[in-house]
């Protein structure tokens, strides 16, 4: 059907070919995972600038990160056959903001050589004004008035476009007059932060008509991936945008709404039809990635959120290969499982770069890393540092090797004033001084510094208690656990409490890599054995241009997709996770499994979920239930498989349901997975569970009257089998329960 076309529309389906070919006037794409969506869009930019319709410069593309923009651009080039294409507008929302603001800069009071300001210099700037204002920074802490305020930018709202009862809401209003002085102050430091960009530009359409006519008459058309993620300030600045020439294409997937907890708004698309009067909605159905069995498992799972759109999803792919549950004892256990799957993929010649781990929580990574590491498999962390490469963990880390050695001049430098302690440039220059002249090590000279007066009263004081600080906790290594000790030093110091203090979108779980690497410490013999086994760690750098696993966030994996993905840590607390359901209740609980969904959808081939009965969180160990989402699969295309050493959990008798091997009856431990387990198998949930019963009896492998031999008890024969414990009566031993692996024939001793 496709004759006579340009090549780069070929093998499009006919609602893909539509919303392609429907270049003018507002189309919104609202379809589910792997539809081609992405794809979609890019053969409409490249359709665009092949008939002809516009120039590059002409159209307006926003996708979700930077990387996305790249490929589009080369994917672009490619369809077009042109190397490069100059001028575009492709970018994320802040890249394509901050381009326009420095065209108009001087509309909203800056120069158009501005300043972008981080993080820090955000709050240095608000402890000021707290302090001017007089306001207790106890009771407002600077960094929640910055949340305040990012969240009024989220939503595009200047100081003026906050009502009255809204501004009252906090401190009586006072936080808002925290907001006014903060944008006068920007103003003046010429300066910007990142809410600002979209802000500003905003600000700029609104009053400015003639420019936001200029941009009507630049942009021809505009394209939007990812659109169920836009906040507020995103989408009014997009619907200002498109009003020119209303050719807008916006694609996305109320499914994959996973920015909620930034200020992402799902209704934006649900508005989409209201604001632009007659727009084509354009539905895709087929999915091209997955696998049926994939597929199905993950409009399995989004079944159970309330209030969707509801969307049709169907694949012409084969059924493909059960998904695979694995439960595991530990998350130690889970890394190994994954390394070994992963070489066995290998074996089989599946390409590292389609192997995926997706997990929830940044801090999640390590474990993964270091297996991988120990099994030499390459791998890169997307969207994040490597676990021992991050800011927090190497400032931790120099904490650690300080106390370690009191000669590791490096750590010395990088804590003494880390957090804040007054201990600026000018008192470590006197340290330095002193350590050159008396050829020693920048610690041991602040402790004759300290004893001076060398440095100014102030500097002196705090010197003299970090100083101290530092000797007691050297004198407390030998006796006290070194994950305590880690655990003490990041409480005493005030690292970890300047981390908890922040409110800023990363710190919560920068905190949580903190916690990660007390939980790594407990893995090593003692505080030596581990900082050798970071320096060694760190040592390896990575090849760029071998192929690589991909280990990143469930969130950082939007729009991408592999062959094999791996989803560990499905369970309850993790994930779903229990903090997105504290703040947000039945919300968090839905975004959490859109996450799953997108985690499911990212797999073409094959998904592998798994959970650990224990996990070590904050340096002791919990145990944990397997995810609801876990029992949200339908079981008709899963296989699900536990270690046969945690079938009887001898450390947790109680535990008694996890991984008892009775496959599906697990649901009968009695928590909430017990009603569920009825609403998913209904009446066959008797014959399914009796299923099970019997694969598990047999599962063993010995049979009764078995002849056997048995590690620690010698030669038996088997009396009575229960799934995974036998009872054998042992020739010397007598009567006793074992487990089956344990245990082998006889014959094979
Ligand atoms: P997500 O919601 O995850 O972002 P998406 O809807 O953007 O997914 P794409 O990434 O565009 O989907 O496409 C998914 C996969 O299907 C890609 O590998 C793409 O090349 C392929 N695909 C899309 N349309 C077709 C088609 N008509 N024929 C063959 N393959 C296709
Ligand atoms: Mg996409």
């Amino acid at each position: 059907q496709n004759d006579g076309l340009s090549p780069y529309l070929t093998g499009l389906n006919e609602s893909q070919m539509d919303a392609v070919q429907t270049t003018d006037g507002p189309v919104l794409v609202l379809a589910g995972a792997g539809t081609g969506k992405t794809r979609v869009l890019t053969t409409r930019l490249a359709h665009i600038l092949a008939t002809g319709k516009a120039f590059p410069g002409q159209v307006l593309a926003v996708t979700f990160t930077n990387k996305a923009a790249q490929e589009m651009k080369e994917r672009v080039a490619s369809i077009l056959n042109e190397p490069t294409v100059e001028r575009w507008w492709l970018g994320t929302f802040h890249a394509i903001a901050v381009r326009m603001l420095r065209a108009h800069a001087e509309k909203v009071g800056l120069g158009s050589d501005f300043a972008i300001i981080d993080t820090d210099d955000q709050l240095r700037l608000v402890k000021q004004l707290l302090k001017e204002s007089n306001l207790d920074d106890k009771k407002w802490p600077p960094k929640s008035v910055l949340g305040v305020i990012q969240r009024w930018k989220d939503r595009g709202q200047t100081p003026d476009h906050v009502s009255a009862s809204e501004a009252k809401e906090f401190a009586g209003g006072r936080i808002h007059k925290i907001y006014q002085s903060y944008q006068q102050r920007m103003k003046e430091l010429n300066a910007c932060d990142f809410g600002d960009l979209l802000l500003h530009t905003l600000v700029i359409f609104q009053t400015y008509p003639d420019v936001l006519a200029d941009y009507h008459r630049r942009f021809h058309y505009i394209l939007v991936d990812e659109y169920q993620d836009t906040n507020v300030a995103q989408y009014l600045w997009l619907r200002l945008l498109a009003q020119g020439h209303q050719n807008v294409c916006c694609v996305g997937d109320d499914d994959q709404s996973i920015y909620g907890w930034r200020g992402a708004e799902v209704g934006n698309i649900l508005r989409f039809e209201k604001d632009f009067p007659g727009a084509k909605v354009v539905r895709l159905e087929r999915n091209y990635r997955s696998t049926g069995r994939i597929l199905a498992a993950a409009s399995s799972v989004i079944s159970h959120n309330e209030g969707r759109l509801g969307k049709t999803l169907w694949t012409d792919d084969d059924e493909g290969e059960m998904l695979r549950v694995r439960g595991l004892w530990d998350g130690e256990a889970e890394a190994r499982f994954v390394g070994e799957e992963t070489e066995s993929l290998q074996r089989q010649g599946q390409s590292l770069d389609q192997i995926a781990v997706l997990v929830r929580t940044g801090a999640m990574t390590r474990e993964f890393e270091e297996r991988f590491l120990t099994l030499g498999i390459p791998y890169r962390v997307i969207g994040g540092a490597r676990f021992y490469e991050r800011l927090e963990i190497r400032d931790a880390l120099a904490y650690l090797r300080l106390v370690n050695s009191a000669d590791d001049s490096l750590a010395f430098e990088r804590v003494i004033n880390t957090p804040k302690r007054g201990l600026g440039p000018a008192a470590v220059s006197v340290v330095h001084q002193l350590a050159r002249q008396i050829e020693t090590s920048l610690f041991k000279a602040a402790q004759e510094i300290v004893e001076t007066d060398e440095l100014r009263p102030a500097a002196r004081k705090s010197m003299a208690g970090f100083v101290a600080q530092v000797e007691r906790w050297q004198s407390l290594k030998g006796d006290m656990p070194h994950p305590e000790l880690a655990d003490l030093i990041l409480e005493e110091s005030g690292y970890l409490e300047f981390w908890q203090n922040d409110k800023s979108v990363e710190a919560k779980g920068r905190v949580e890599n903190l916690r990660e690497l007390v939980n790594a410490l407990g893995e090593f013999e003692s505080l030596p054995d581990f900082l050798e086994h970071v320096s060694l760690v760190m040592d390896t750098n990575s090849q760029q241009n071998q192929e690589m696993v991909s280990i990143m966030t469930l969130h950082g994996a939007k729009g991408l997709e592999f062959e094999t993905v791996f989803l560990p840590g499905w369970e309850e607390g993790l994930f779903p996770n229990q903090r997105a359901m504290d703040e947000q209740g039945l919300k968090g609980l839905e975004e959490e499994r859109r996450l799953a969904y997108v985690g499911l959808t990212r797999a073409r081939e094959r998904a592998i979920i798994s959970f650990a009965a224990n996990r070590r969180m904050h340096g002791s160990w919990a145990s944990a239930i397997p995810s609801r989402f876990v029992d949200e699969l339908p079981h008709e295309h899963i296989e699900r498989e536990s270690d046969r050493g945690i079938y009887s959990a001898p450390l947790e008798p109680s535990y008694g349901g996890f991984g008892s091997g009775r496959g599906w009856q697990d649901n009968d431990r009695g928590s909430p997975g017990m009603q569920r387990a009825r609403s998913y198998s209904g009446g066959e949930s008797q014959l399914v569970r009796q299923a099970a019963q019997k694969v598990s009896e047999s599962k063993s492998g010995f049979g009764r009257g078995e002849r056997v031999f048995h590690q620690k008890f010698g030669y038996g024969l088997v009396s009575s089998v229960e799934g995974e414990r036998l009872t054998i009566s042992f020739d010397k031993a007598g009567s006793k329960k074992v487990l089956s692996n344990f245990v082998v024939p006889a014959e094979k001793a």
